[in-house]
C-alpha cells in the first residue's frame, strides 16, 4: 500500500512554524559526561524533513554536524539484522524495553545478563560484538558503511569526539565486562566496546539524520541514492524497537504524545519515522533528565501534529 505524502507546502509550513516554536522553548542542559558534548554551542537548533521520495525541507542550523551518539544504535541494529536475521538477534540481544536508563547496570542484572534491547548501551555493545570481521578496524568499517548508506553520503569518525569518549567510558567498560561474564558479549568485550564507542562518535547533520529515517520510511531504500540498504522485512522490527526503546525512559511518553517510532542521542539529535511517508529529524544540544533534547522533542512533536502523522490515529 502506498501512503499519501503531505504536500511540500504543508511540510514547509509545518517545519518553519515548528522551528520557531523550538526557539521559544528553554531548559535542559548539554550532556557533560562526555567532555566534547559539553562544548557544543547550546543555542543551535535545527529541524528537517525528508520524504520517502527524497524531498528535503529544512530550517535553522540544519547543516551543523553533531555527534550521532545513541542514534548509531539503529544503524548497527540494522546491520546485524541484515547479517544474522531478526530471530537470531532477538534471541541473542532481546527486543523488549528495559524501563530503565540507557546505561543501566541494574537492567542487565535483572535480566540475568540479557541486554533486552539493542537500543540501550548493553544491547548496543552486544550488537556491536556480533559484527563480523578479522580485526576491530574491519568490523568498524562495516558499521560506518551502514551509517553512510543510511545517510546517503560517506560519514566519518570525529577523532575529537572519539577521543573524548574512549578516555571517559568507564561505565560502559563495566557493562561490556558484565555482558562477557554472562555470555552475552560475542567478541572480545573491549573490542566490542571500542567499535561501539567509535559508532557513537561519527558526525552528521540534521538532513543526514532525516535521510537515514527516510530510508526506513521508504521500506529500506534510501530515497537519495536509490540503494536498498535494509531489506523490506527488517524495517518493521527495527521501527518497533525504536517505538519501544528509542527515547530512553520517555519512550512510552513519546509513543503517547507523538505516536511515531523515534530515536534520540545525547548529542542532541532526535529522529522520528512516519512509515511510508517521511522522517523528521531535529537537533539542539540541551537535554532533559531522561537524556532527550528538549527543543528537538518540541520541534518533532509540532511537525508530527501539524501533518497528522500519529500512527495510532485513524
Ligand atoms: N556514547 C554514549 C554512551 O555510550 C551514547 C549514549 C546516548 O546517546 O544515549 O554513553
Amino acid at each position: 500500500m502506498t501512503l499519501p505524502i503531505p504536500d511540500t507546502e504543508a511540510i514547509t509550513a509545518a517545519v518553519n512554524t515548528a522551528h520557531q516554536a523550538m526557539l521559544q522553548v528553554d531548559g535542559g542542559k548539554n550532556a557533560d559526561y562526555i567532555p566534547y558534548l559539553a562544548s557544543v554551542p547550546s543555542g543551535l537548533a535545527a529541524l528537517a524533513v525528508v520524504t520517502r521520495e527524497g524531498t528535503v525541507v529544512e530550517a535553522g542550523d540544519s547543516r551543523f554536524a553533531f555527534a550521532i551518539e545513541s542514534i548509531s544504535k539503529v544503524a548497527t541494529l540494522a546491520l546485524i539484522m541484515e547479517t544474522i536475521g531478526r530471530d537470531a538477534l532477538r534471541e541473542k540481544v532481546g527486543s523488549d524495553p528495559t524501563g530503565l536508563p540507557f546505561n543501566s547496570v541494574m537492567a542487565l542484572e535483572l535480566a540475568q545478563g540479557k541486554p533486552m534491547s539493542p537500543l540501550v548501551n548493553a544491547g548496543a555493545i552486544a550488537t556491536a560484538s556480533l559484527v563480523e570481521g578479522a580485526t576491530a578496524d574491519a568490523r568498524w568499517d562495516k558499521i560506518l558503511d551502514m551509517q553512510s548508506r543510511l545517510a546517503g553520503r560517506p560519514l566519518s569518525l570525529s577523532d575529537e569526539v572519539n577521543q573524548s569518549e574512549q578516555t571517559t567510558n568507564f561505565h560502559n567498560r563495566a557493562i561490556a565486562w558484565l555482558l562477557y561474564s554472562a555470555g552475552t558479549c560475542y567478541s572480545d568485550p573491549m573490542e566490542a566496546l571500542d567499535i561501539y564507542t567509535r559508532q557513537c562518535s561519527t558526525l552528521l547533520d540534521t538532513v543526514d539524520l532525516a535521510t537515514m529515517g527516510a530510508t526506513f520510511a521508504n521500506g529500506g531504500v534510501n530515497p537519495k541514492t536509490g540503494e536498498r540498504v535494509v531489506s523490506k522485512d527488517n524495517v518493521p522490527p527495527i521501527l518497533a524497537e525504536m517505538m519501544m526503546e528509542g527515547l530512553y525512559t520517555f519512550s512510552g511518553d513519546f509513543a503517547y504524545i507523538v505516536g511515531l517510532p523515534g530515536k534520540s542521542g545525547v548529542g542532541g539529535g532526535m529522529l522520528a519515522v512516519a512509515p511510508g511517508k517521511l522522517a523528521i529529524a531535529a537537533f539542539a544540544p540541551p537535554l532533559d533528565e531522561a537524556g532527550n533534547s528538549v527543543r528537538a522533542l518540541a520541534g518533532i512533536s509540532a511537525v508530527a501534529k501539524s501533518l497528522n502523522l500519529d500512527l495510532f490515529s485513524a
